[in-house]
């Protein structure tokens, strides 16, 4: 069943029909490079909640996205947008690449190319703040600032182990701190945007290591938000030999940074060293450099 089918069938509202699938060519949608279902009785104004996120349906013209990590992988994503008609769809992933040696196990991230791609991305530059009061208890404001601004640009300059050189054309401008918080609720919600994109740490689901949520105006990316949760696990800059149990910021923004930026998740069994294979143990970095796969697909939108 595809992302959306099930998506779609866990919305806890009334009445809610699967129309079948538009097509999507002549829809003024976000990049359409996925599925796109119809979802039959929402409407702009109304709270949908999927096994745990919650967003308000936009009104036509928007767009409201989520991804959360989550412990065990599965995948919480939303893409909902509300079309200038009034009518909302979902949007599903789409796979591309091949399978490459991530079907043997994932050994070698840099001969698989496989990706998947939510359907959203920029047009613009994504200017972004750092929360920086938000930084958890035991890491040095400064190294989080720093951890986070590499992980952004671990994206947009589409930094790899993989000798591959940057054909990313996403760009991103780190604004510096701000004492504004993320718009992402502590009960795992999307609330309305505000213009800004902020970074930050602070509560969430306690099933979410982090989240993030975007939006969209006219079909591309305008704003973005990234939390992590910092009352349920915890966290480290820079971690050491002695790393335990602390989750890697770089490595967590990164894999975050790649959502904003348009990647969904791959295969974990199949994909594990990739930066967006859905999960991230603690102290793990090696999410914080590309695979092929995920160096594919962000070239595939920029
Ligand atoms: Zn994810």
């Amino acid at each position: 069943m595809g992302r959306a089918l099930r998506f779609a069938s866990s919305i806890l509202i009334a009445s809610v029909l699967l129309a079948p699938a538009t097509p999507t060519r002549a829809l003024p949608l976000a990049t359409p490079r996925g599925p796109v279902e119809r979802l039959a009785g929402a409407r702009p104004g109304m709270t949908l909640v999927w096994t745990g996120i919650r967003v308000t349906v936009p009104q036509p013209g928007h767009g409201v996205w989520a991804e959360a990590m989550t412990i065990d992988g599965s995948d919480h994503s939303i893409g909902l947008e509300t079309l200038p008609t009034g009518a909302v769809v979902v949007h599903g992933a789409a796979a591309g690449g091949g399978e490459g040696a991530g079907a043997d196990g994932g050994q070698s991230p840099c001969a698989d190319s496989a990706y998947t791609l939510n359907g959203s991305s920029w047009q613009q530059t994504m200017r972004w703040y750092f929360n920086v009061s938000s930084t958890p208890p035991g890491v040095f404001r400064a190294n989080a600032e720093a951890a986070l601004r590499a992980a952004a640009t671990n994206i947009t300059h589409g930094v790899n182990d993989c000798h591959q050189s940057d054909q990313v054309t996403a760009t991103v401008g780190f604004q510096g701190t701000i004492s504004r918080g993320v718009n992402i609720s502590t009960s795992s919600g999307c609330l309305q945007r505000d213009g800004i994109s902020v970074v930050g740490f602070g509560n969430l689901s306690a099933n979410y290591i982090a989240m993030a949520c975007w939006w969209t105006v006219g079909g591309h990316t305008v704003e973005a938000d990234i939390r992590f949760n910092k009352y349920d696990y915890r966290w480290v800059a820079n971690p050491g030999a002695g790393c335990w149990n602390r989750y890697v910021i770089e490595a967590v923004g990164t894999h975050e940074f790649g959502h904003v930026f348009g990647l969904a998740h791959v295969s974990e069994a199949q994909h594990p060293l990739m930066t967006m294979s859905p999960i991230i143990h603690p102290c793990e970095r090696a999410e914080d450099t590309l695979g092929l796969g995920d160096l594919d697909g962000l070239e595939t939108i920029y």
